[in-house]
């Protein structure tokens, strides 16, 4: 792993400018509990000066960015690609120190961001309206035009890919971005922004600005002169940010996570069904929004099935993300505590520990590792059935029939994603027809890959969709042009 030798600005980015705050936050490595660095601490005053530069740039006030044409927008998303890959080994070191995440997650997450940035670079200019046919002395069309100033909150977990994400697809659209990353890992993000202005964005196209929830986040999501907001996060702050943006006609983008289940039929693949499980739940620690949390398995084939996926669990080792284990740490402390606490109500309830990891032999002490475990002897409706733990914890249950696979699917709020593993067509297509979630995979599990895919929820995982083209339309408005010719 290069040496993190060389940390990102300590300031915030506004209108083309690093700007020092009055005061600073730490960051901490997970692995080791203790502060590497330092960040930035915006307050209102910040969000602010961000949304007025963000606000010229779009009107031309600021630099020339709203002459920029779709082509050139384009080519300048294709450029910054190439400058993210150039950049890989620091980005990926800092990605993996800040999230405490395995080395070869943050070097993928690395390389997913910039694929973003070349898949929007790719498809700003081709994004368009369409004729309407109407009365015959009439022309008619849709025209898709940027909101104008974006406001992005992203969260700890992936941030070099949530940053990608937003950033590239709201940019490839013509709009300005203020961005609002978490306090727990945002150092890949501040790396990024300092190598986009590098390569010539022009100044307030993306502005960053680094700070607690409560006051930068909260200042940002209620502010008069954003025009959208995309937000990714727990519910409740998801509750909070779409009430305060209502209050100015704003309209929201929420993803917010998920409870999302993996369903294994007697007749499925059960070797690719397996290796497709544990990947789903350990990646990242299992701190993932669309991890596959719940196994539901049919029961004629669970006995072997569990026996083999106990024998997996047991063999996983936690350790600091450069030593590459399967798993990293959790990301704090307060997200540790809380896990342990629901892990404990959960042993208290009756619930067994069929198998679990182990802390890799000379794993750092003070990280905030918690083991990956195997839950069964569920009672029907507990809390870890339908709560998003977000930690390495696999909550299982078994079914008989297709019926109850799907009842025990949809028996959550959350509606992220779904596996459903089996060789019948047609149980497939009757399954993913009648699955509440976003996303569907049949015989994989795409966990948050697929940067082309539209991905989303229903219900309490959020509405609005990212990445794609979806994701690109859902960063304009469109406008209806009727031209009466006679
Ligand atoms: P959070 O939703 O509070 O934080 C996400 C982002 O929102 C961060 O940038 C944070 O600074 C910002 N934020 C917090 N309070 C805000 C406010 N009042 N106004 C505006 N912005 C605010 O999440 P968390 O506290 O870091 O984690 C708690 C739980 O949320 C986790 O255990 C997990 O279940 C869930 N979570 C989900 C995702 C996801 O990808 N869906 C990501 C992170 C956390």
């Amino acid at each position: 792993m290069p040496a993190l030798t060389d940390m990102p600005r300590r300031e915030a980015l506004i209108g083309g400018d690093w700007v020092a705050t009055l005061e600073t936050l730490p960051v901490e490595a997970p692995a080791r509990g203790e502060a590497i660095t330092r960040i930035a601490r915006g307050q209102a005053e910040e969000v602010d000066a961000a949304v007025r530069a963000a606000g010229d740039a779009f009107a031309g006030r600021l630099g020339d960015w709203s002459r920029w044409s779709a082509r050139r927008r384009g080519e300048w998303l294709l450029a910054f690609a190439t400058a993210i890959e150039a950049d890989h080994a620091r980005l990926a070191a800092l990605e993996c120190a800040d999230t405490g995440k395995p080395l070869s997650q943050a070097r993928g997450d690395i390389a997913a961001c910039a694929r973003y940035f070349r898949f929007y670079g790719g498809a700003a200019d081709k994004l368009h309206g369409e004729t309407i046919p109407f009365e015959t002395d009439f022309a008619v069309m849709t025209w898709r035009e940027p909101y104008g100033v974006c406001a992005q909150i992203i969260p700890w977990n992936y941030p070099a890919q949530i940053f990608g994400r937003c950033v590239a697809a709201a940019l490839a659209a013509g709009n300005s971005v203020v961005l609002k990353p978490a306090e727990e890992a945002c150092l890949s993000v501040l790396r990024l922004a300092e190598l986009a202005t590098r390569a010539g964005l022009p100044p307030g196209v993306l502005n960053v600005v680094p700070g607690l929830g409560r006051e930068a986040g909260a200042a940002l999501a209620a502010h008069p002169r954003i025009d959208h907001l995309s937000f990714t996060g727990s519910p409740e702050t998801g509750t909070r940010v779409a009430k305060a943006a209502a209050e100015h006609h704003v309209p929201v983008t929420l993803e917010l996570g998920g409870k999302s289940p993996q369903i294994v039929f007697a007749d499925a693949d059960l070797e690719s069904a397996l290796a497709a499980v544990v990947r789903g739940i350990i990646q990242n620690a299992g701190q993932t929004c669309s991890a596959g949390s719940r196994l539901l398995v049919q029961r004629e084939v669970a006995e072997p099935l569990l026996a083999r996926l106990a024998e997996r669990f047991s063999a996983l080792r936690c350790d600091a993300g450069e030593a590459d284990a399967d798993c990293g740490p959790l990301i704090s402390a307060r997200q540790k505590a809380g896990l342990e606490a629901r892990l404990e109500a959960a042993r208290a309830d009756g619930i067994r520990v069929l198998a679990q990891g182990q802390l890799a032999e000379g794993a750092p002490a003070g990280g905030h590792f918690v083991v990956p475990q195997l839950l069964t002897d569920i009672p029907a409706g507990h809390a870890v059935l339908r709560e998003e733990l977000f930690g390495p914890v696999l909550a299982v249950q078994g079914f008989d029939d297709e019926a109850e696979a799907l009842s025990l699917a949809n028996a959550t709020d959350f509606g992220l994603c779904a596996g459903i593993w089996t060789r019948d067509g047609g149980r497939q297509l009757r399954l993913a027809k009648g699955i509440r979630s976003g996303q569907v995979f049949v015989n994989d599990y795409g966990a948050a890959g697929g940067i082309e895919l539209p991905f989303g929820g229903v219900g309490r995982s959020g509405h609005g969709r990212e990445k794609g083209f979806e994701g690109l339309r859902s960063y304009t408005r469109l406008k209806t042009l009727a031209i009466r010719h006679g």
